[in-house]
């Protein structure tokens, strides 16, 4: 027997439950990923990192003795292509619950039906399967975090599928694929290196620092949160590892950090409910009259704003591909309630540039804080100039992200234009507020 394994985002060989039950079971297993024109280009950074994740995997698998087939093309019609070429009886693939990855798996299966094959979906991309837990136990999924996060941690959790000692490739599987291309040019200089070693290097050095992570996570200058959101975006790490990981380690930060985890699968089972997530707000009522302003629009992108606060958190996004929680969580709000710029204009400029970039987690996040979707307070109010004095209270995260005004020191960095001089600095004064009340002009 000969079994395709269709790698997505799920790119490891540590606790991978379609490629241990492939090869628990075939004789032959051929590991396969499809660089499909219909999800590349999207985000130079994510195209990068997962051209990095895709060497390091295919590292991995030689170690066990196989080799990543890499085809180009439409991931459906490749995938049945090498499964008959190899003569294969079964597909495994690692469910996933957006809508292109349904429509795929839908594709998937109708094509495998037709060539007499079998397509076999397995867990690993979130901690508990979307739908595992729903409200009452009927069905559905949750629409609010506490009630999901209570369920969820107390449910019962699958065995780590441990890494294959050794995997038993096709004769010839080889010549099934292309070379894998060089890992494309990334936009951000700073940007995080992709692949499962270098996601499990970080996980072991993160474990060290967790401790503190409870009240440290929103200190913007410290640097404090685990930074392995990429790795859990591309699969290089499973979620689920890390949940037990942390568990092991125990403590209030473990803790803290483990329910931030939930968070991740709490948007994941919001979008297997509401597919529509990054079209659609789910609380239509919460969606008014966005204005277009192209002016606002591009002075937010570019880090122009003139709040420094979020002039920094854009730069930051710019820089590395990623940005602080905070910073994100303040950023979107000035566009949303104090520009009031539609999300999804603000949710694409973050999907171009965020390598953890993914649709369950950016729009479930958007619609968070733009009032249309899971708080439970849609109309609560962030101060971007309190939340600077609280979250960076001596001005560092502003500093090191923002060199018109690292002359300046202490938390007067983040109002400086109350500062003498301050036409003399290369930097704007703040944008006018169209929605909540521009609180940065108060004296
Ligand atoms: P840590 O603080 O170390 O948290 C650990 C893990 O928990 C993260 O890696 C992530 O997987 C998960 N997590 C933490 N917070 C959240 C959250 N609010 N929602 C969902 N999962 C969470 N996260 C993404 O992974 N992809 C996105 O596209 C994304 N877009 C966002 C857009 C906005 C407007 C906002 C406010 C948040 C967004 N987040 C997104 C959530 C969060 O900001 C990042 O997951 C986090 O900053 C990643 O850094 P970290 O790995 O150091 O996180």
């Amino acid at each position: 027997r000969t079994a395709v394994v269709l790698f997505t985002r799920d790119l490891r060989v540590h606790d991978h439950p379609a490629l241990a039950a492939a090869c628990a079971v075939a004789e032959h297993v051929v590991p396969l990923f499809v660089l499909d024109p219909a999800l590349l280009g999207r985000s130079a950074n994510r195209d990068r990192f997962l051209h990095q994740a895709l060497a390091d995997l295919r590292a991995g698998l030689r170690e066990r003795g196989a080799d990543l087939v890499v085809r180009r093309g439409d991931t459906v019609a490749e995938t049945i292509a090498v499964a008959r070429a190899a003569g294969a009886d079964g597909i495994a693939v690692s469910h996933d619950v957006s809508r292109f990855a349904t429509r795929r798996q839908e594709r998937l299966r109708a094509e495998a039906d037709r060539h007499r094959m079998s397509l076999r979906l397995f867990p690993g991309v979130t901690v508990l399967p979307p739908g595992e837990v729903s409200p009452g136990g009927g069905g559905g999924h949750y629409r609010v975090f506490s009630p999901y996060f209570r369920a969820w941690e107390s449910a019962a959790l699958r065995d780590e599928a441990a890494p294959p000692q050794r995997i038993a490739p096709l004769p010839d599987a080889g010549a099934l694929g292309v070379a894998l291309p060089e890992p494309p040019k990334g936009e951000s200089p700073d940007a995080a290196e992709g692949g499962e070693t270098e996601g499990r290097r970080r996980l072991t050095a993160w474990l060290r620092h967790i401790d503190a992570y409870d009240d440290q996570h929103d200190a913007m200058a410290d640097d404090d949160t685990s930074r392995l959101s990429a790795y859990l975006r591309f699969g290089c790490l499973s979620p689920l590892a890390v949940v037990n990981a942390a568990r092991r380690q125990g403590g209030p930060g473990a803790a803290a950090f483990v329910r931030q985890l939930c968070w991740r699968d709490f948007y994941y089972q919001v979008t297997a409910g509401f597919p529509d997530i990054s079209r659609k707000p789910m609380r239509p009522s919460g969606d008014r009259d966005w204005r277009y302003d192209a002016h606002a629009l591009e002075a937010w992108q570019s880090g122009r704003t003139g709040v420094p606060i979020v002039d920094a958190g854009m730069r930051q996004l710019m820089a590395e591909g990623w940005m602080h929680n905070r910073a994100r969580l303040i950023t979107a709000a000035l566009l949303t309630k104090h520009l009031r710029c539609d999300w999804r204009d603000g949710q694409a400029w973050f999907f171009r540039w965020l390598i953890d970039g993914d649709v369950a987690n950016n729009s479930g996040n958007w619609q968070w804080v733009a009032g249309t979707g899971n708080d439970t307070r849609p109309h609560r109010r962030f101060n971007p100039i309190r939340q600077a004095q609280r979250y960076d209270p001596e001005g560092d995260y502003v500093r090191r992200y923002v060199p018109e005004l690292a002359g300046i020191p202490g938390p007067a960095v983040h109002q400086p234009w109350r500062l003498d001089g301050f036409e003399r600095l290369d930097y704007p004064p703040p944008l006018e507020s169209h929605g909540d009340e521009a609180v940065w002009l108060r004296p």
